[in-house]
C-alpha cells in the first residue's frame, strides 16, 4: 500500500533523480517506532546498467582533472558535511537507531576521511628508481582504473561509504554506489554533500535496492572493473566469488568477532569502561564490537562482578534522549536472531548474567529493543564464542593463563579488532604480536578506529587489503611503470653493458 504522506528518495543516475525504473519501492522503518520514514527505490539491474553506463561517460573528463582539483572537491564535500553534521546525524539515529553523539561521530568520521583524501589529490605518489642503464630512467604513475562499484553495510552508513567513495574519486574514478537498504536516506545525504561540493554529474551515482537485486547487478556488471564492499562474511564470500570469474579487483570488510583479554594486573575499572563501551555501544552493531571477554584467572570475578552492575544500569530506549546509552537493534529480524544466539548459549550451560530478555517496558514495544547482556562461562569452540552476533551481546569466557588466552582469541574465523589490558608492557606487546587481528589496541576498547590509519581485518574479515588512512589508494589505482631512454641508442635490459 502506498501512503502518500510518506517521502520517496529516487536513485541519481548521472545529473538525473529518478525513481526505479519499474516504480518499485522499499519501506524504510524507524527501528525505535516500527514507523515507514520513508520510502527508497527498489533498483533492478535495469537501473544499475544506466548508472554504470552514467559512470562510464563521466569518466573521461573526471579522470583527466588534475588529481589536487579533484581533492578541491572534496574538501568542498568535507565543509559541507560539516555544516550538515546535525541534520544527517538526526536522520541516521532515526533511520538505524545509532545515538545522536554516535551518529556526529560517524559523520565526523567522513569529513576527516574529506580531508585526508582530499590532500591526497597532492601526492598519489609513484616512485623513481635509477635505471641499470645509463641516460635511462624509470618511475610509475598511479592511474585511475575506471568504475567503482560500491557496495556498503547499514551501521555506518556515512563513514564507512566515505573511506571507499572519497578514495576512489580521489584517484581519478566514477562511482556506483548501493547504499544498505536499512539506511539509504543517510547515505543520499552523504552523497548529496559531494553533488553539492561541485563534483560533476555521472562522477557518483547512486542506486538503492536490495543486495540481491541491484547490489548482484553491480557485483555481475562487466563494467565495473573494481568492486568494494562492507557487509558480513557470507555475501562477501559470494562477491568474491562471482568478481573473480570476472577478474575484478575486490576489496571486502567483513565481520569480527572481537575479544577483549583482560590480564590479572588489569587496571579493572578502565577494562570495565572499554569494555561497556565496546560491547554496548551502538547497541553492540559494529563490525569492531567487543562481543569476547577472555578474563585471565581470578581477575574474571572481578571484572564481571563490576561489568555486571555498570550494565545493569544503562538506559535502553530513543537513540535521540541524550540520556539512552543503549538505542534499538537495526530490525526484528535481526533483533530474533540476537536472542536466539541467546537462548543457545543459555541451553548450552552458560549463565546468563544481564539482559537476555526481551524488554517488557511497554515504552520499548514499538521497537526492537534488546537489553545489554552479559552471558558468563561461555565455552570456548560453543556458539556464541565462535560466531558474529551483531547485538548488545558479551560472551566471557575463563581462562588460565596469557597462552590460553591467546588461543581463545585466535580460534575464531574472523580477525579484525581485538584489545588488551594490562599494566606490563612485555605482556602487552606480546599480546600484539600474537593475536591474529587486523588491529590490537592496549587498555582501550575495540572500537575507535581513526580515520588516518589503515583499518581491516585479518582471516575471514577481509581479503588483505586495508581501507583508511595511506592504504585505499593502491587499492584504487593501477600502477603504470614508465621508462625513458633518452640515450638514442638500443639498450637492451638484462644483456648490454655486462661483462658475462
Ligand atoms: P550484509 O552483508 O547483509 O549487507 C551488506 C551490503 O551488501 C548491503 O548493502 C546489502 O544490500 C548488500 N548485499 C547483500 N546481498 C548481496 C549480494 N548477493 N550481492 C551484492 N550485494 C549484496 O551486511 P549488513 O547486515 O548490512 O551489515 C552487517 C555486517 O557488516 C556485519 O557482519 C558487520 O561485521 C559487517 N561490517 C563490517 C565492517 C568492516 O569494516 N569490516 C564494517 C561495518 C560492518
Amino acid at each position: 500500500m502506498s501512503d502518500a504522506s510518506v517521502n520517496a528518495l529516487l536513485n541519481r543516475i548521472g545529473p538525473s533523480s529518478q525513481p526505479a525504473l519499474d516504480g518499485r519501492t522499499l519501506d524504510v522503518r524507524d527501528p525505535s517506532t516500527g514507523e515507514v520514514l520513508i520510502r527508497a527505490p527498489r533498483s533492478a539491474e535495469a537501473d544499475v546498467a544506466r548508472a554504470v553506463e552514467a559512470a562510464r561517460g563521466a569518466f573521461r573528463a573526471w579522470s583527466a582533472t588534475p588529481a589536487p582539483v579533484r581533492g578541491e572537491v572534496l574538501f568542498r564535500a568535507g565543509a559541507r558535511l560539516t555544516e550538515r553534521k546535525e541534520e544527517i546525524a538526526n536522520v541516521m539515529a532515526r533511520e538505524m537507531g545509532k545515538r545522536l553523539e554516535e551518529a556526529r561521530g560517524d559523520i565526523q568520521e567522513a569529513i576527516d576521511t574529506a580531508w585526508y583524501a582530499g590532500s591526497e589529490g597532492r601526492r598519489l605518489f609513484g616512485r623513481t628508481a635509477p635505471s641499470e642503464l645509463p641516460q635511462k630512467m624509470g618511475f610509475t604513475l598511479r592511474r585511475p582504473i575506471g568504475v567503482v562499484g560500491v557496495i556498503t553495510a547499514w551501521n555506518f552508513p556515512v563513514a564507512v561509504p566515505s573511506w571507499k567513495i572519497l578514495p576512489a574519486l580521489v584517484c581519478g574514478n566514477t562511482v556506483v554506489w548501493k547504499p544498505s537498504e536499512e539506511a539509504p536516506e543517510s547515505g543520499h545525504l552523504f552523497a548529496e554533500c559531494l553533488w553539492e561540493a561541485g563534483l560533476p554529474a555521472g562522477v557518483l551515482n547512486v542506486v538503492h535496492g536490495t543486495g540481491d537485486e541491484a547490489g548482484a547487478a553491480i557485483v555481475a556488471h562487466p563494467q565495473v572493473p573494481v568492486l568494494t564492499f562492507t557487509g558480513s562474511t557470507a555475501v562477501g564470500r559470494r562477491i568474491y566469488e562471482v568478481a573473480g570469474r570476472n577478474l575484478k579487483h575486490v576489496s571486502l570488510e567483513m565481520g569480527g568477532k572481537n575479544p577483549v583479554i583482560v590480564l590479572p594486573d588489569a587496571d579493572v575499572e578502565l577494562a570495565v569502561d572499554g569494555i561497556l563501551w565496546g560491547a554496548f555501544g551502538t547497541a553492540g552493531q559494529r563490525c569492531t564490537a567487543t562481543s569476547r571477554l577472555i578474563a585471565v584467572g581470578a581477575v574474571a570475578d572481578r571484572v564481571v562482578a563490576r561489568l555486571v552492575e555498570r550494565a545493569k544500569a544503562l538506559r535502553v530506549g530513543d537513540p535521540l534522549d541524550a540520556d539512552v546509552d543503549v538505542g534499538p537493534i537495526v530490525s526484528e529480524r535481526q533483533r530474533a536472531r540476537i536472542h536466539n544466539y541467546v537462548e543457545v548459549a543459555r541451553r548450552g550451560g552458560a549463565t546468563v548474567l544481564c539482559g537476555g530478555e526481551l524488554p517488557t517496558d511497554p515504552a520499548l514495544a514499538r521497537g526492537s529493543f534488546y537489553p545489554p547482556t552479559v552471558v558468563d562461562h561461555v565455552k570456548p569452540g560453543s556458539t556464541l564464542a565462535m560466531e558474529e552476533v551483531f547485538g548488545p551481546v558479551l560472551a566471557v569466557i575463563r581462562v588460565a593463563d596469557f597462552d590460553e588466552a591467546i588461543r581463545v582469541a585466535n580460534e575464531v574465523p574472523y580477525g579484525l579488532s581485538s584489545s588488551v589490558y594490562t599494566r606490563d608492557v612485555n605482556t602487552a606487546m606480546r599480546a600484539v604480536e600474537s593475536i591474529e587481528a587486523g588491529i590490537t589496541y592496549v587498555n582501550a576498547p575495540t572500537i575507535g578506529a581513526e580515520a588516518h590509519f589503515p583499518f581491516g581485518g585479518v582471516k575471514a574479515t577481509g581479503n588483505g587489503h586495508r581501507e583508511g588512512g595511506w592504504a585505499p589508494y593502491e587499492f584504487f589505482t593501477e600502477l603504470k611503470t614508465v621508462y625513458i631512454d633518452y640515450s638514442g641508442a638500443l639498450q637492451r635490459a638484462q644483456i648490454d653493458n655486462r661483462e658475462d
